[in-house]
């Protein structure tokens, strides 16, 4: 709590009077509990006032190998003595590239952005510009980015507890988001084969695109059902539609090829960012060739002053190498799973009814008797308790997001030692929770 650490909280005032709520993203204010942070160093940020915190935000996702890796700085370091930005095509950018394409099944080619809503963004113009055609499906809770045509029905519809079960709807998540837009838009429900063959035999000829998280990562990390990934696959090719994977959280944490490779299934365009940089703002969209070179002059512009600039290329150049040459997966999985049974073996002792869904480098709790399968279930969980319990946490030295429905990361810095520690403090935490 900001309370107790005076030098943070002092910032944190000087910060309002200048930054809107003093954060630079809407999803980082947490009222006395928004984070303050200094500095960062592996698998640990500190505040203003040198208290540290084990960190599982990891700048929501994207720290896969903890802060200040000493092997993506040297390599940004180099590269920065010979400048920035050229808008001309440079070294770094190419390997990246090659990385993504080497380590990602589906991907023929590669254009870079700078944030996870770019590439998104992005991948739905080229959709619509490759397909002719202008609706875009998406389902109910999944986070997509910042902008008019994804602001629906988002993790920050659930207190809104927007629509009905089997009849979802576009729920604008921002004032200023036209009300225009929704017409452009298809809502559907998580793991809902039956509706989505419905929607789609009526509808499934006007779709540019299918716009899925391959786990929900923003409501819970629910997974899809066995078969449910490969279905929306079938159907895109039944009715024309471009399947496209927004990779932002899983690509390069899930497994080296991201979900693409996890599960098998073949998206015909996918949006990666966060862990591909280990915390520089770079992203990208990799897909097939046809698709890709729809990028043509006069056809789909794809256009940025920063993309594919020498600071974040080569982070990301550093970042898919390490990747590459020492088993970070194999080591996530294990801290990851280590945290997942510990947190389940306390809150089963304390008999509280849980579900951990996803991953163990990416995974959500949900505080609840039946465990959720869509969106609306995650909304009818215990999130009272769930909410109490993350600040709890955040003030025993456990840094996670404010909002339940977010997931947990672990990055390569973590070690077993951290995890047991973090198990400690979460007890201490739940018998605080439950005691409000
Ligand atoms: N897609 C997904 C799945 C995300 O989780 C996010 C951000 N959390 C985005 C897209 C948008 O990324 P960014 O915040 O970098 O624009």
């Amino acid at each position: 709590m900001l309370k107790d650490s005076p030098k943070s909280h002092a910032f944190f005032e000087r910060a309002q009077k200048v930054i809107p709520f003093g954060v630079n993203s809407s999803h980082r204010y947490w009222g006395e509990n928004t984070p303050v942070i200094q500095r960062g160093e592996g698998a640990y940020v500190y505040d203003f006032d040198g208290k540290s915190y084990i960190d599982y935000r990891l700048g929501f996702g994207p720290v896969i190998l903890g802060h200040a890796h000493p092997f993506v700085n040297q390599r940004v370091i180099a590269a920065i003595q010979n400048g920035v930005s050229f808008s001309a095509t440079q070294e770094y950018e190419v390997r990246v590239a090659e990385h993504i394409i080497k380590m990602c099944p589906s991907v023929d080619m590669v254009r870079l952005d700078n944030s996870g809503s770019d590439a998104t963004r992005h991948a739905i113009r080229l959709a619509r510009g490759y397909t002719g055609r202008d609706l875009v499906l998406k389902f109910e809770g999944a986070y997509h980015g910042d902008y008019d045509y994804m602001l629906w029905t988002t993790p920050d519809s659930l207190k809104s507890r927007v629509g009905k079960r089997g009849e979802p709807i576009g729920h604008k998540t921002s004032q200023g988001v036209p009300d225009l837009v929704s017409q452009l838009l298809l809502i559907a429900v998580w793991n809902d084969r039956e509706g989505i063959e419905k929607l789609l035999k009526e509808k499934g000829d006007s779709i540019a695109a299918i716009i899925v998280e391959p786990i929900l990562a923003n409501a819970g990390g629910l997974m899809p059902e066995p078969g449910f990934l490969q279905f929306l696959r079938n159907q895109c090719d039944i009715y024309g539609i471009v399947l496209i994977f927004d990779e932002v959280k899983t690509g390069f944490r899930i497994a080296p090829g991201g979900a693409g490779e996890y599960f098998g299934v073949q998206a015909d365009l996918s949006a990666y960012a966060k862990a591909m940089g280990n915390g520089y703002p770079i992203s990208a969209i990799g897909g097939k060739r046809d698709i890709m070179m729809t990028i043509a002059p006069g056809k789909v512009v794809h256009a940025g002053t920063y993309t594919g600039n020498v600071v974040v290329t080569a982070a990301a150049d550093a970042t898919l190498e390490y990747m590459q040459q020492q088993d970070v997966f194999g080591h996530l999985n294990h801290v990851g799973q280590q945290l997942m049974d510990g947190l389940d073996e306390i809150l089963t002792r304390h008999q509280i009814n849980h579900h951990i869904h996803g991953l163990p480098s990416l995974f959500g709790l949900t505080l609840s008797e039946s465990n959720p399968k869509d969106w609306r279930d995650v909304v009818d969980t215990n999130l009272e308790l769930s909410e109490q319990l993350l600040i709890e946490l955040v003030n025993a030295g456990i840094m996670t997001d404010s909002d339940p429905q977010q997931t947990w990361y672990v990055c390569e810095s973590h070690t077993s030692e951290d995890i047991a520690e973090t198990l400690n403090r979460f007890e201490t935490a739940l018998r605080k929770a439950l005691q409000k």
